[in-house]
């Protein structure tokens, strides 16, 4: 039978090329986002992809969310937890409600994606757990004190997860990509993005598709003596 994938913020940018590939692999896939109807409806009128709405900050409508994909496709095998925000500012002027929203979505966000699902991959002996972290949490990054501190803190999540699922067949891995070209690059102003790409070694932006790539390697059988690792998609802008 059909495993089964879950990808939150699984209707634009990286997410949904991330679903389609899935999707094209032969998984039965669900797309989670956040509250944008229309990017989502138009997602899933041209993939086929159901989706559900939910906010991963919140971990009883991620529980039930959950739930309620495994009802309509059946135990969640595979688990990418891709959901992502920014809200950059220098350290001096960032705000409380800056650092909570970032760390809320972006750190406790994978704590309440992968938590409720985790016992039936235990009692399956089964799991893929695939955090989409970020250069900016190996690195660093001038006013994103708040993400990078999520993205970080993605590496510990997957190593710690890796020790605790590898005698139950789950592993649990980061990909962290460099620039990629989705909406979230694209609002940089230009001047600052030509900076950027002027910095990367293969001189352009990523594709999602290339970051989509990484992570069915990773969801693959194929895969499976890789647990705790971080794939690097960055075009040689080495960091560690
Ligand atoms: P986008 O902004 O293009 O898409 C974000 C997706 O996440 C949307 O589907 C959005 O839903 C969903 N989302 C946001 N907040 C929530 C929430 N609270 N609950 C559920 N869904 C939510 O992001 P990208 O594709 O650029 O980024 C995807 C991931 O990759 C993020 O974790 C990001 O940090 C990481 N990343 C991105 C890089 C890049 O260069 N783009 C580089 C490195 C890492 P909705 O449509 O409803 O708003």
């Amino acid at each position: 039978m059909a495993k089964v994938a879950v990808v939150t913020g699984g209707t634009r940018g990286i997410g949904a090329a991330i679903a389609k590939a899935l999707k094209n692999e032969g998984y039965h896939v669900a797309a989670n986002y956040a509250g944008n109807d229309e990017a989502a409806k138009a997602f899933s009128a041209d993939t086929g992809i159901q989706t559900f709405k939910w906010d991963v900050s919140d971990y009883e409508a991620s529980k039930s969310g959950l739930a309620e994909v495994e009802a309509a496709l059946g135990p969640v095998d595979i688990v990418v937890a891709n959901a992502g925000i920014t809200r950059d500012a220098p350290f001096h002027k960032m705000t409380p409600e800056q650092w909570t929203q970032v760390i809320d979505t972006n750190l406790t966000g994978v704590f309440n994606t992968v938590h409720p699902v985790w016992p039936g991959m235990r009692e399956r002996k089964f799991g893929r757990v695939i955090v989409i972290s970020s250069i900016n949490g190996q690195k660093g990054q001038f006013a994103q004190v708040n993400y990078a501190a999520t993205k970080a803190g993605d590496l510990g999540i997957v190593k710690s997860l890796a020790q605790e699922g590898a005698r139950a067949g789950i592993t649990a891995n980061a990909v962290c990509p460099g620039y990629i070209a989705t909406d979230m690059v694209m609002a940089i102003p230009e001047e600052v993005r030509t900076k950027i790409i002027s910095g990367i070694p293969a001189g352009r932006f990523g594709d999602p598709d290339e970051i989509a790539r990484c992570v069915t390697f990773l969801a693959s059988d194929d895969s499976g003596f890789i647990n705790g690792s971080t794939l690097s998609a960055n075009g040689a802008q080495i960091c560690s």
